[in-house]
């Protein structure tokens, strides 16, 4: 088969599991952290399964992007950008975030881990590929095109919002400690997963920034998979915390959803 048909497929075969995952998704919650649970299988250390789970997609895009005759596009600006916005959440993402986690040595399923890992097998070979091998060259013209300009100040608000509401969370626990406590600062005024809120605005810049079909995949992705998780945990703050949470907090996109 021709590698282009692959692709297709590929992309096509993961954008239908992104529906079925959003179907699902609004029907179990996710059984990590808060939505832990019986019946889910043999569970590994929550550390390891986020490294495990989140170093593909890193590896297997530097791999695509190096596995090719004409090697990768660094010399390329606008490829060489693009990728490194993707590199740089997931160098965070691998390298840093797992070994910051607070809340005891806690377990997560091995099911999840594997779904994830092909999950982001594919998504590291669509987005290296595409960008360093398949996918057009893009000139130079296009580090001042609104489109690239755009897409990427919002993947930079994104991934900072990301960053700053992940750091609210990991700030609430003091080593050691466990259990659950209400959010505030930032955009927790308005939200409750303000995390997943930054990942979706991250995401979805990229996806204009690139302005590739496996980019708006990717973004179509998170969407499918955070919101409605961030559905389930709002609606577990408000059954866990009562009166005590504040009432006009959205569970996603402020004033919205
Ligand atoms: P959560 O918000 O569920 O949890 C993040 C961390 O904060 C966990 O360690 C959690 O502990 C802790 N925590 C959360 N809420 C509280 C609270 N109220 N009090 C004390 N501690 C709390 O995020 P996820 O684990 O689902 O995701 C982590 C990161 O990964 C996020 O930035 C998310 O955007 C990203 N992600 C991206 C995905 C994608 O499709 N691109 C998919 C999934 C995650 P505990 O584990 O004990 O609950």
């Amino acid at each position: 088969m021709v590698e282009m048909t692959f692709f297709w497929v590929v992309l096509g075969v993961w954008l239908g599991l992104a529906l079925l995952s959003l179907v699902a998704l609004i029907k179990i919650s996710a059984p990590y952290g808060r939505h832990m649970r019986e019946g889910w299988g043999p569970r590994l250390p929550r550390t390891a399964g986020w490294v495990i789970m989140e170093a593909p997609a890193l590896l297997v895009f530097l791999a695509s992007a190096f596995w090719a005759a004409s090697g990768p596009r660094w010399q390329n600006l606008p490829a060489l950008l693009l990728s490194a916005m993707f590199i740089l959440h997931y160098v965070y993402r691998v390298m840093i975030y797992p070994f910051r986690l607070r809340g005891g040595n806690t377990r997560m399923p091995i099911s999840i881990v594997v779904f994830a890992v092909f999950f982001n097998m594919a998504n590291g070979y669509l987005q290296g590929r595409y960008l360093h091998v398949l996918g057009p060259l893009y000139s130079a013209a296009w580090l001042t095109d609104p489109r690239f300009l755009f897409g990427g100040a919002l993947w930079a608000i994104g991934w900072a919002i990301n960053l700053h509401a992940d750091e609210v969370l990991l700030r609430l626990r003091k080593p050691g400690e466990r259990g659950y406590k209400i959010p505030h600062g930032g955009l927790y005024r308005w939200v409750s997963c303000p995390n997943y809120f930054g990942e979706l605005i991250e995401w979805t810049g990229f996806a204009v920034a690139c302005w590739s079909p496996p980019a708006a995949a990717f973004a179509i992705w998170v969407a499918a998979n955070l919101i409605p998780r961030a559905r389930t945990h709002h609606l577990w703050y408000r059954e866990t915390f009562g009166e005590a949470y504040p009432p006009a907090r959205k569970a996603v996109i402020p004033f919205v959803f």
